[in-house]
């Protein structure tokens, strides 16, 4: 899926609203869409400090995945 045209190229930083922490004017990166029940999609971006824990929780998503199947 393709990033809104609002929203930066996927994988460049670019100054914003962290959608995690709601810190403005930092440095996010698109991660992905976020589906709303109601007003459909929106650009999910994070900051640096939100993507290292997001990939914390990916990682340990990703074992217990694997654990499973
Ligand atoms: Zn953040």
């Amino acid at each position: 899926m393709t990033p809104p045209s609002t929203a930066s190229p996927p994988g460049t930083w670019a100054p914003g609203l962290c959608w995690r922490c709601e810190t403005d004017d930092v440095p996010v990166i698109w991660l992905g869409p976020a589906h709303s029940e109601h007003h459909g999609h929106a650009p999910f971006v994070a900051c640096e400090r939100c993507v290292t824990r997001l990939e914390e929780l990916i990682a340990a998503y990703a074992v217990g995945r694997s654990r499973t199947s």
